[in-house]
């Protein structure tokens, strides 16, 4: 007879790094690792490289199961990445090559929504039915939440906040639009808009702080920045009435930088004059490779993951 199953293998693939980690039904990881994404190398390159990491953190206890959050239009149900530009994967069956290499079921899902697995189910929106996740990192990754599920749409392509456009003659986005929420408010945008105006190279919280300290062109960046937010909530609110929106991603991190003049600015622009609180994720950069332990915890038949806060 099989031994009972410990943990689940779970990696959060980035377009420039894989966080992996092997994590117990009690939400304790361990062999937490993270190697390069090898992009350069080509699509299969990255996929191998998924494999193998997969393989590896399987060899380390009796596992259950798989879970891979990817940046990119996921069909969850089937298991197949519909795109992921940053990795240039197309229809990838990625699930089904996973577990056939592994010989356990793997979960794949779109990485924003992971992490709102995580905050959902153990986190800051936990027992919250109606609310939005944005994580600010390379881009924006957002996930919307309608009464307790994932709002989707027809083709799991619903949600993406990330661009919707704030100023049609606003800057270029990834997507290849023009003025997009992304263009302002990720941390990407951010330290390119801030290397290219001031003529020396920065990253996004370094541009924070410096605004913090008064540098003129860091503070009209990341003004920029906290308005194209707020009108994106605002917007939001306006339409779907959230309880609760939350922000995760690297940016997060600033704290109060943030979060303190986005609620002002969102209370500036809500219809109501009452929106919803605006907090940061309680498993920061975390949460995706949590929410992928979730979810293949839950494909295991697992439900409560109320202690996983304390435990995570
Ligand atoms: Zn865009």
């Amino acid at each position: 007879m099989a031994s009972p199953a410990e943990v689940v293998v779970a990696i959060d693939v980035g377009g420039t790094g894989l966080k992996g980690a092997v994590v117990d039904a009690a939400g304790r990881s361990s062999g937490v690792e993270r190697r390069a994404t090898p992009v350069t190398d080509g699509p299969e390159a990255v996929v191998g490289a998924v494999l193998d990491f997969a393989a590896e953190l399987s060899g380390r206890g009796a596992v259950a199961g798989v879970g891979l959050a990817v940046p990119g239009i996921v069909d969850a149900e089937a298991g197949i990445v519909r795109e992921a530009a940053n990795l240039g994967w197309r229809e990838l069956e990625l699930g089904r090559r996973a577990s056939e290499r592994l010989g356990i079921p793997v979960s794949v899902l779109h990485d924003a929504r992971a992490a709102a697995v995580a905050e959902g189910a153990a986190g800051a929106a936990r027992g919250v039915a109606d609310w939005l996740l944005l994580t600010l990192g390379t881009g924006v990754g957002a996930a919307v939440v309608v009464d307790g599920a994932f709002y989707l749409g027809p083709g799991g392509r619903g949600g993406e906040l990330g661009h919707i456009t704030i100023d049609p003659r606003g800057p270029t986005c990834a997507c290849g639009r023009r003025g997009c929420l992304e263009a302002y408010a990720s941390a990407g945008h951010i330290a390119r808009h801030y290397t290219v105006r001031a003529n020396r190279v920065s990253g996004a919280e370094e541009v924070v702080a410096r605004a913090a300290a008064g540098d003129p062109v860091a503070e009209d960046v990341w003004a920029h920045a906290l308005d194209a937010l707020a009108i994106a909530i605002a917007n939001y609110d306006a339409l779907l009435d959230p309880d609760l929106v939350v922000i995760g991603g690297g940016l997060a991190a600033a704290g109060e930088e943030l979060f303190g003049p986005l609620g002002r600015l969102v209370k500036g622009r809500s219809l109501s004059g009452e929106p919803p609180p605006v907090v940061p994720a309680r498993f920061g950069e975390r949460a995706g490779r949590l929410g992928a332990a979730i979810t293949a915890w839950r494909a295991a038949g697992r439900e409560d993951f109320g202690g996983w806060a304390a435990a995570a």
